[in-house]
């Protein structure tokens, strides 16, 4: 491998730890911050750092894991690990950067960074797109552009590479040095600066200052103008400059943009001629970063000519893995994006996260890592496989398919995505779980297509990182050792069910709570074996709750009684939670039951109290501050009543998402998080520091052109005095999107522009009003997003968040994301 063989010694020698080496000869070559994602253990050097969580409470999962070597600040894993390799440092972040810094250095490659508030990503996936013709190319994995994310990309230089693009990202002041002495960049690349990100500056000058200390010391620093208002000249970074602008004289100045069908034509200014390019989208974002990328091209001296042949065989990026349903009772994983062994990775723990199927399969094509012989290279990803415990692998591609027999698993190749879809009559897929991951020049959209059941054009895409964004928004509010249980009644608010259930299993929540029976079940049947606890234990399903060991919520003497009647005489210590009634009153014990609840329990071994619980009505409101601490007090004084004749303990739980927020003292022994894992709460104004978990998109199916006083849908409600244009929508009442927004009072995103609902919601359909826009058959159209948000909607109606989430109907198919 040309990777310089690090040895543990090696690695002192650079970081000068204290250090407590028993292989000093042992080669690293994987840096891992999560010990779930080892590809080779032996050869892993694993980083304790503190985030949300402090990463040395994992040495132990990273040690079961085969890790042997650690980066640590904490002395006490002296003594917890005494046959490890241990290097002793003040700061693990710091030596993280310090030895990726110094394998850059070992490298005369030329190195490309691209930062700026949107669009880093998409530049650097087409830069790298655009050049990879030229030179052999590093560049970060997905948007691997933190403090932590920047060295992890940089490590992976080795000596085959000759071009490197990196972006960078920061969050607050400060930042920027570090990520600056990592990639040492000798090109820089400033993309759109926006509002994002501006937490954590003073203003957003500071914010830019600091962003351009990255191309401190560039050869060449391409930007625009608008981006650097504000800066004098003689202050902006780079010995040469190269300016693009769609506004102003520049190096590269757009004169005008015009969309064909489905693309942009885009003509400019450059050295005095007029040049022209055609760059295959139409969107404003996919615009500007699609000039930041011309520009590049020009900058680093190509042609115009060559620039224009490039940039029009650009391609989408697409940097999440998808989830969708597949055929035949299968789940679907797609990846066509990259294929090189740490996205690989990635996407095999997505896989391994799935349980709703016994089986689990992967077709992979070919990769491509640069500078790795193939045998080095498929016998890597044998190994993996093997460690991820697949099942079936279905290898395509020459490469691939000649490495066949390092494989030891169920196992078939084929030379091409075309032979593979000759033969896919022949193929047998059934209830499992299937990982489609391909090199873009295999074009396996194709085989997603035979695999995928058709999605219709409304879909609710749910982006599972921000779900787990805020499942440590809200764990990082806790106490130490306050346990959690998540909400996932009601299809996990319209969400999912073991899409969302699998996530929160491993990502170790303590309980889920379902509303029915029957949802707890299907989690059951999905592989989910953490505990369950159900709302509404209705006696026609006690058989089921006992076979699939649900936990019931207990709320009145009947329930229980006829509950224990219902367990088998040898039944012992069965978990359930009583539910008390301290205010809401919905369900749940009153004071008075507690003398007989009491009694009764005493004598009942068949069932065990797992905990005691009661609900905040108003947890959201200071107005209901005084109540809050009134049920509190009721709680305490119930639950106390209950512990002293039990006898043992139990949990005690009454926060809501809200009072997580907003009453830290309620916390108990746990929280119950529901609608925050969604991404609202009403007791955090403008749900700051949340994440959008969930889109809704659909398409325009027609446009019309009205003429004036005609009329728009049933009982010609909609009215256009002056005629204008209307965009018939796939989406109606029965899909969620409720009448109440019709006539005007709900809108949705269509390019990016608000429109107005026009005349009644129908059934399937809705009309919107487009007069004077650019609106074609076939658009996208946003229902809600992170910007156009489901707490507008919400407040259009005059209802909550959890109204307009768990409306949206099952018809409408939901997508998974995971990056
Ligand atoms: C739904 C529910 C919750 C969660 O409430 P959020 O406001 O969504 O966090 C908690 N406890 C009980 C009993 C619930 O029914």
């Amino acid at each position: 491998m040309s990777h310089i063989p690090y040895t543990l010694s090696h690695i002192a020698g650079i970081l000068q730890p204290e250090s407590f080496i028993r292989q000093p000869g042992l080669v690293i070559s994987q840096l891992v911050i999560d010990s779930r994602s080892v590809i080779d253990p032996e050869a892993s050097l694993f980083f304790a750092l503190s985030g949300k969580r402090d990463g040395h409470e994992f040495l132990q999962d990273a040690w079961d894991a085969g890790i042997r070597s650690f980066v640590i600040s904490d002395r006490s894993c002296l003594e917890r690990f005494p046959d490890a390799n241990l290097l002793l440092v003040d700061d693990v972040l710091d030596a993280l950067q310090k030895l990726a810094a110094y394998n850059r250095q070992q490298y005369g490659l030329k190195v490309l960074a691209v930062t700026g508030s949107n669009g880093k990503t998409v530049v650097k996936e087409w830069l790298y797109q655009l050049l990879a013709a030229d030179f052999n190319i590093v560049r970060s994995p997905r948007s691997f552009n933190s403090q932590i994310g920047v060295p992890l990309s940089v490590w992976q230089i080795n000596e085959a590479h000759n071009l490197g693009i990196f972006e960078a990202g920061i969050s607050k002041a400060g930042e920027m040095d570090n990520l600056e002495s990592v990639i040492r960049p000798e090109v820089g690349i400033l993309t759109n600066i926006g509002e994002a990100h501006a937490e954590g500056f003073t203003s957003s000058a500071e914010k830019l200052l600091e962003k351009l200390k990255l191309f401190r010391g560039t050869e060449l620093f391409i930007y625009c103008p608008e981006y650097t208002t504000g800066i004098a000249e003689k202050d902006l970074p780079g010995k040469n400059r190269f300016s693009w602008s769609m506004k102003q004289k520049a190096d590269l100045q757009v004169l005008f943009t015009e969309p064909i069908e489905g693309r942009t034509y885009i003509r400019a200014r450059y050295q005095g001629d007029e040049i022209e390019c055609l760059i295959p989208f139409r969107d404003r974002a996919s615009l500007e970063n699609g000039i930041i990328c011309w520009a590049t091209l020009l900058a680093l001296g190509y042609t115009p000519q060559e620039a224009d042949i490039r940039l029009e065989k650009l391609t989408l990026v697409g940097m999440r893995l998808e989830l969708k349903t597949g055929i035949n009772q299968c789940s679907l994983i797609d990846d066509s994006y990259s294929a090189d062994i740490s996205s690989l990775a990635v996407a095999l723990d997505f896989l391994n996260l799935q349980n709703q199927h016994p089986k689990k399969t992967l077709i992979l094509s070919d990769l491509y890592e640069t500078g790795k012989p193939d045998h080095v290279l498929y016998a890597e990803i044998a190994a993996l496989l093997k460690q991820k415990q697949l099942n079936r692998l279905i290898g395509i591609g020459p490469h691939i398919s000649a490495a066949a027999e390092l494989f030891d698993l169920e196992k078939e190749f084929y030379n091409s995505t075309q032979d593979f879809i000759v033969n896919f009559p022949a193929v047998h897929f059934s209830n499992e779980t299937i990982l489609l991951k391909g090199a873009r020049k295999f074009e396996f959209e194709r085989i997603s297509k035979l695999i995928s059941q058709k999605i219709h054009d409304t879909v609710l895409e749910i982006d599972l990182n921000a779900l787990a964004g805020n499942l440590q928004f809200y764990r990082s509010k806790l106490r130490p050792g306050v346990k959690l249980m998540a909400m996932v009644k009601a299809f996990s608010y319209g969400s999912g069910s073991f899409e969302i259930a699998n996530l929160l299993q491993y990502h170790k929540a303590d309980y889920l709570a379902v509303a029915y029976t029957d949802e707890g079940v299907a989690l059951r049947k999905a592989g989910i074996t953490m505990p369950i606890m159900v709302m509404s234990p209705e006696p026609s399903a006690f058989d089921a709750i006992i076979k699939y060991r649900l936990e019931p919520e207990i709320y009145n003497l009947d329930i229980l009684k006829s509950f224990t009647a219902y367990l088998n005489e040898h039944e012992r210590g069965y978990p359930v939670h009583l539910k008390l009634d301290t205010g809401m009153h919905r369900l749940g014990f009153d004071q008075p039951d507690i003398p007989e609840l009491v009694n009764l329990l005493e004598n009942l071994d068949k069932i065990k109290v797992a905990s005691v619980f009661s609900h905040l009505v108003g947890s959201e409101e200071q107005v209901h501050d005084e109540f809050t601490k009134h049920q509190l007090q009721r709680y305490g004084d119930m639950a106390g009543q209950i512990a002293e004749r039990l006898g043992y303990p139990f949990i005690r739980h009454i926060s809501n998402t809200s009072g997580i927020t907003r009453h830290p003292e309620a916390q108990l022994d746990m929280v119950r998080l529901g609608i925050g894992l969604y991404g609202f709460d009403g007791g955090l104004p403008g749900n700051k520091g949340l994440q959008t978990v969930a889109v809704l998109k659909t398409t325009v199916t027609q446009v019309k052109h009205i003429k004036p006083n005609e009329t728009v849908g049933y009982s010609r409600r909609g009215v256009l005095p002056e005629g204008g244009t209307i965009a018939t929508v796939k989406i109606g009442y029965a899909d969620g999107y409720t009448r109440r927004f019709g006539n005007g009072v709900g809108q949705m995103l269509i390019n990016g522009i608000k429109v107005p609902t026009v005349g009644s919601i129908c059934m399937d359909m809705c009309m919107l009003n487009v007069t004077g826009l650019d609106v074609k058959t076939g658009d996208e159209v946003i229902v809600f997003d992170g910007r156009h948000t489901i707490a507008d909607l919400a407040e259009q109606i005059g209802t909550i968040p959890y109204e307009i989430l768990t409306n949206i109907s099952q018809r409408v198919k939901r997508v998974y994301f995971y990056e």
